[in-house]
């Protein structure tokens, strides 16, 4: 696959495989063409050479809305919420049952808060209070709260765009193991990050970007955190 700015080149010759079941790694330093992959599987940039295939079938993708359509989910860095609404109107948020148009009746918000509520759980995150302002929470339980979000609404594949960037040590690791738990509930994920140590911990697969361009493809199994780690840092292969 392939994109251009003009003639800045930002891809050219990257391949990436999402399995259902797995969790495909994009690593890269800043200019890699992370981003850029990112708003094309997204369906915010088309890609200017190359094939998107979405179960076998060469797709385009004109609009983040059609991504969404077609089950794929992305979560940005910057997290799409509201601070100030409650963490299940959040939930909701661009998804709200068609029924209750307008205010919401009172037993649908009965019905959303324990929605929420159950979504979360299903995932392990007991938040028992879903009427709190999704901006109390912090930046890892919002990021928790949007990956059950995207399992909740039937994504088939989840792109988290470096979800652990801005969390410490322990909040990484919690943000991790949900990661991990929308992989057990079979969506294909797509982590971006340009942490090797988060990637290699919860990752099938990786992808090097150097950039713009493939400086390696791996599976878990073909290559070490140490080899996984010095290739980022700039060795080669
Ligand atoms: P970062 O981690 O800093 O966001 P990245 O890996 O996400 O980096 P991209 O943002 O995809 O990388 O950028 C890849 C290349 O394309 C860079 O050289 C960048 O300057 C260029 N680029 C990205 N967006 C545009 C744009 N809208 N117009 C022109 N050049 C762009």
């Amino acid at each position: 696959m392939a994109k251009f700015y003009g003639n800045i080149r930002a891809l050219e010759g990257v391949s990436l495989e999402v399995h259902a079941g797995e969790i495909s790694c994009v690593l890269g330093d800043n200019g890699a063409g992370k981003s850029t992959l990112i708003k094309i599987i997204a369906g915010l940039h088309r890609h200017d050479a190359g094939d998107l295939l979405i179960d076998g079938v060469t797709t385009t993708l004109g609009s983040p809305r059609e991504a969404l359509d077609r089950g794929i989910a992305t979560v940005y860095q910057d997290l799409a919420v509201v601070p100030l609404m409650p963490v299940w109107r959040n939930f909701f948020l661009g998804s709200e049952p068609t029924k209750g148009r307008g205010p919401f009746k009172r037993l649908d918000v009965t019905l959303m808060r324990e929605t929420t509520r159950a979504a979360l759980l299903r995932m392990g995150i007991d938040l028992r209070d879903v009427d709190q302002p999704i901006g109390t929470l912090s930046g890892g339980e919002r990021q928790c709260v949007a990956i059950a979000r995207a399992v909740h609404f039937g994504a088939k594949v989840l792109v988290l765009d470096e979800p652990t960037a801005a969390l410490g040590v322990k909040q990484s690791g919690v943000v991790l193991k949900y990661v991990a738990a929308a992989r057990d509930a079979g969506l294909g994920v797509v982590l971006i990050t340009h942490n090797p140590h988060h990637a290699y911990l919860v990752g099938d697969r990786f992808v090097l970007l150097k950039r713009g361009a493939m400086a390696g493809s791996h599976t878990k199994d073909s290559i070490t955190l140490d080899e996984l780690t010095r290739q980022m840092a700039g060795g080669s292969e």
